[in-house]
């Protein structure tokens, strides 16, 4: 089995020495081959010579040197997109992903499950502020983004290979990785664990730059800010319509009235109400618009029985795709089948692969 380890970093000068000491320690003791793909999200200290220097050295080491900082989740995508292993693992570079935890993950890999994420129950050295930050971020993206985006589930993930190709499916500019694993409903298990403290350096992410991934999260997943626009067009509509008939009543019954306040009134109410309802409705479109332009596949296949793959492999994103002598995808890796039912679904999916 190969193992790929995708490592974005950026800024990482200090943390890279310490990570070549711990992680391949770690990775020695684990039965299998591996590769480090680690992608240099646009460094300006001498992060990428420390790479190149590590990849002259081993060519388990590989660099992916980004022309300038196009932030962690483009860094993600280049990782999945170049890994070859059988099962790929997102870590950040800085070991507060700690590596010791690969071993289970892997043990969850072979049960058969597509991601394995990795919950954090605490998290040391980081400021009141950050943890407060953070808790809010997961608690909102569970209601804007996805409600199955488990909380304080981070990008530490390792992916079968299935899903990996299932994920280079998705091309799509503003990326929020954790939403795309929830989107596609990948058969995913869950490991806690106590997230320590940076080993060196500083976190890259500025309260600035995580309200701007919270963004990109909310707008590429839920049309809800444009929907809002209508829904409250349509509240002040209702609520001028109501107000107008006290107008009215005001100007006929209340002598104190100032004439020309009951006219004003009305149309500013329902004038403002309709304006608010047209930019929600072309909102509503905008949004399916957006939608449109995301070409996300209009399904996700996990397991299916009987079915041939050929003429449409390309088309359709397929966890497990079936055996076929004249799929086009056949040379892919076939994540391992489970069955729900099987006490040794493990041995049969070790069978499979063997065959
Ligand atoms: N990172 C990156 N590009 C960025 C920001 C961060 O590749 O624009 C990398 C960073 O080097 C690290 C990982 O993403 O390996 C997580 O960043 P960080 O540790 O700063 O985030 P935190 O753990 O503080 O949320
Ligand atoms: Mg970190």
């Amino acid at each position: 089995m190969l193992l790929s380890i995708v490592l974005p970093v950026y800024n990482e000068q200090e943390v890279l020495p310490v990570l070549f000491q711990v992680l391949p320690s770690v990775l020695e003791k684990i039965d299998c081959d591996y590769e480090l793909i680690f992608i240099d999200d646009g460094s300006r200290d001498t992060t990428r010579r420390i790479l190149n220097e590590a990849a002259q050295q081993d060519s388990r080491v590989k660099v992916l040197g980004f022309s300038r900082n196009f932030g962690q989740q483009a860094a993600i995508t280049a990782g999945l997109d170049f890994a070859n292993g059988d099962a790929v693992v997102v870590m950040d570079a800085d070991l507060q992903d700690p590596p010791e935890l690969l071993v289970s993950m892997i043990e969850q890999f072979k049960q058969g499950f597509d991601v394995v994420s990795t919950q954090r129950i605490a998290r040391a050295g980081e400021s009141l502020f950050k943890k407060v930050t953070a808790s809010a971020f997961y608690s909102l993206m569970q209601r804007a983004v996805d409600e199955r985006l488990p909380p304080q589930c981070g990008d530490f993930r390792l992916f079968s290979r299935g899903a990996v190709q299932a994920i280079r499916k998705f091309r799509e500019q503003h990326r929020f990785m954790r939403g795309l694993v929830a989107w596609l409903g990948l058969r995913e298990t869950i490991i806690r664990f106590h997230r320590p403290a940076r080993a060196a350096g500083e976190t890259k992410y500025s309260p600035m730059k995580l309200a701007k991934l919270a963004w990109t999260a909310i707008s590429s997943f839920s049309a809800m800010p444009l929907k809002a626009c209508l829904i409250a067009g349509l509240l002040l509509t209702f609520f001028g319509i109501g107000y107008s008939f006290y107008a009215v009543y005001a100007a006929v019954f209340v002598t104190s009235t100032a004439p020309g306040w009951s006219s004003l009134v009305c149309f500013q109410l329902l004038f403002n109400g309709a304006t608010l309802t047209a930019v929600g409705l072309v909102g509503d479109y905008v949004g399916r618009i957006y939608d449109e332009t995301k070409q996300r596949p209009l399904y996700v296949l996990g397991d299916s029985v009987n079915i041939q793959a050929s003429g449409c492999a390309n088309r359709v994103v397929w966890i497990n795709p079936p055996d076929s002598s004249d799929d086009q995808n056949s040379h892919l890796y076939r994540a391992p089948q489970v069955h729900r039912d099987s006490e040794n679904h493990a041995q049969h999916s070790d069978a499979k692969r063997a065959a």
